[in-house]
């Protein structure tokens, strides 16, 4: 099904993907992307990272520009604590040259440490998971205001949280979004979610801060029951979601019990460079399954 579910969002023309993905994207400018960050902050306490929207860059010049977009939401949200950033080696230019990628990201992860914002290295498809991590155990003793994902659907997973030890790293931890053959991953969303609970006590186990990023409300309580035992303080953890997944009940339940929930803010500076993003999201979503399984029944 999910194999399904993304060659049908892969086939969708892009304007199509733009109207239906709307919910998933604050908009096409960094103003509407901090006016969403505050109203999410005054209205319902929730704290933010921004996403810049683009992925798997060719271009120096378009690496660049992404890299001094970056800059200028770091400069915008100085004041905003409650906003920080997450960013992609893909889109700082990991395929031209993973050493003019390091540079880049040591560039936005020293302005932001200047400032004392938080900016979490996003965990892409496999061929980035060594880089990444390698990458992050380099970068976390001299920067402690970076954080990386780990994703529980990897079988390597386990064994790279050995690596942390002694950089009390900052972890959003998920199942991870990126097809993964099965011989290096599970497949099956359930084992992926009970494979999260395991790491999620190790990392604890280990005195790491972990952000637990999924929107399902079974393993979400499962992940409270784990912290209530584990008797975790509330500053070694927080919750994690995307904008535009419908889980304002639980999300509101979360922070009136005091705790920590940060939305996932994507914004798009030019569209096509958001489609990727956007087409993941689609594959992800019950009602576009259901969308076209309705016209593939109206059709035959
Ligand atoms: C803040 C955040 C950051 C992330 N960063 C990364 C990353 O760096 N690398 C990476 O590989 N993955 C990342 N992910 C994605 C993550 O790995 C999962 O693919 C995604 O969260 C869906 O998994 P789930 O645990 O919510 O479970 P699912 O079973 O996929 O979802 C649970 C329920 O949530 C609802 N739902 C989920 N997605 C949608 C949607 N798009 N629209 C409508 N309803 C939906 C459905 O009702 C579904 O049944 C991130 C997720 C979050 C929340």
């Amino acid at each position: 099904m999910a194999d399904f579910r993304k060659t049908v969002a892969n086939m969708i023309p892009s304007p199509l993907v733009k109207i239906f993905a709307s919910p998933y994207v604050s908009g096409d400018s960094m103003e509407k992307a901090l006016s969403k960050v505050d109203s999410l902050f005054r209205e319902k306490r929730i704290l933010s990272t921004i996403d810049i929207l683009g992925e798997a860059e060719k271009s120096k010049e378009k690496v660049l520009g992404a890299v001094s977009q970056y800059e200028k939401t770091l400069d915008a949200i100085k004041e905003r604590n409650y906003s920080s950033i997450s960013i992609k080696p893909s889109q700082f230019g990991y395929y031209i040259d993973p050493n003019f990628c390091k540079e880049n990201i040591e560039r936005v992860v020293s302005k932001a440490l200047s400032q004392n914002t938080l900016v979490t290295i996003d965990m892409e498809d496999i061929d980035l998971t060594d880089y990444t991590l390698n990458l992050y155990c380099e970068l976390k003793p001299k920067y402690p205001n970076v954080g990386t994902v780990l994703q529980s659907r990897l079988f390597r997973t386990e064994k790279d949280i050995d690596r942390l030890d002694g950089l009390k790293a900052h972890i959003r931890l998920c199942i991870g979004i990126y097809t993964v053959s099965k011989d290096l991953a599970y497949t099956k969303k359930k084992d992926m979610k009970e494979n999260l609970l395991k790491l999620l006590r190790k990392l604890f186990e280990k005195g790491h801060f972990v952000a637990i990023g999924t929107h399902d409300v079974k393993y979400l309580r499962k992940a409270l029951e784990i912290i209530d035992e584990m008797k975790i303080p509330k500053e070694m953890r927080e919750f994690q979601m995307l904008m535009g997944v419908p889980r304002d009940a639980m999300q509101r339940e979360l922070v009136e019990k005091g705790e920590n929930v940060r939305l996932y803010v994507p914004y798009a500076v030019s569209w096509s460079d958001a489609m990727a993003y956007l087409r993941r999201r689609m594959a992800e979503s019950p009602s576009m399954t259901l969308l076209v399984l309705k016209n593939l029944f109206k059709r035959s």
